[in-house]
């Protein structure tokens, strides 16, 4: 999955809003920080399979960031972070919201992934809507749209806020369909590189935007 896992971080910030909005951006894609920089530095494998319907990655080994067991490690990673970093030192529920976002990417994941997402050593699944480009990408779509739309109607939720809900789902569906049409990464590196430029650059817009328009609280 690519811009619908950030479908949890617009639901938690609505459930939690004084959780700053870009930690719930890095905590969707939390894993896959590290899926990249594992695959960048050899732990963990990919291989481009044009053959293969849509999206060419064919992800056979990474159990670091993408098993089951793992989720759960890396969800207890971000609670603790987010407890003990004195620049964030959020209270025990925002921590255990932060770190259902962290675990929302193995659910999120497994619909479209083929079977790459390990339970055990000889279990892999996922449910593969990646061979089916259209219906993914109406998935993808529809989390986010989905989501924004349905938040932004609550009536307790400010003008001010579903504008920035409709401002970051809109800039979403920008990249989603910029993935369509642009030119796709040839080489694993190159695939790698602007994922994490993506995972990281993202949090960063989120932030500073947070910070110039004071439209959520954080
Ligand atoms: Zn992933």
């Amino acid at each position: 999955m690519f811009v619908g896992h950030y479908s949890a971080s617009i639901v938690a910030k609505a459930v939690a809003p004084n959780i700053p909005f870009w930690l719930l951006v890095v905590a969707a894609q939390f894993v896959d920080i590290f899926w990249a920089l594992f695959v960048l530095s050899g732990l963990e494998h990919v291989r481009i399979d044009t053959s293969l319907a849509s999206n060419h990655l064919d992800l056979y080994y990474m159990p670091f960031t993408h098993s089951i067991a793992a989720t759960l490690f890396w969800a207890l990673i971000a609670f603790f972070l987010v407890r003990v970093l004195p620049s964030i030192k959020l209270g025990v529920k925002e921590c255990a919201i932060v770190a259902l976002v962290v675990a929302s990417h193995w659910f999120l994941d497994l619909i479209v992934h083929r079977p790459d997402l390990e339970i055990t050593a000889d279990l892999k699944v996922g449910f593969a809507l990646w061979d089916w480009p259209l219906l993914s990408f109406i998935l993808e779509v529809g989390l986010v749209a989905g989501v924004a739309y349905f938040l932004s109607t609550r009536s307790q939720i400010s003008v001010k806020t579903a504008r920035y809900i409709w401002g970051f789902a809109g800039l979403l569906l920008l990249i989603q369909l910029s993935s369509v049409f642009l030119v796709t990464p040839q080489t694993v590196t190159e695939l790698t590189t602007s994922a994490l430029g993506m995972f990281v650059g993202l949090p960063i817009l989120v932030y500073v935007t947070e910070r110039l328009s004071k439209l959520m609280p954080a």
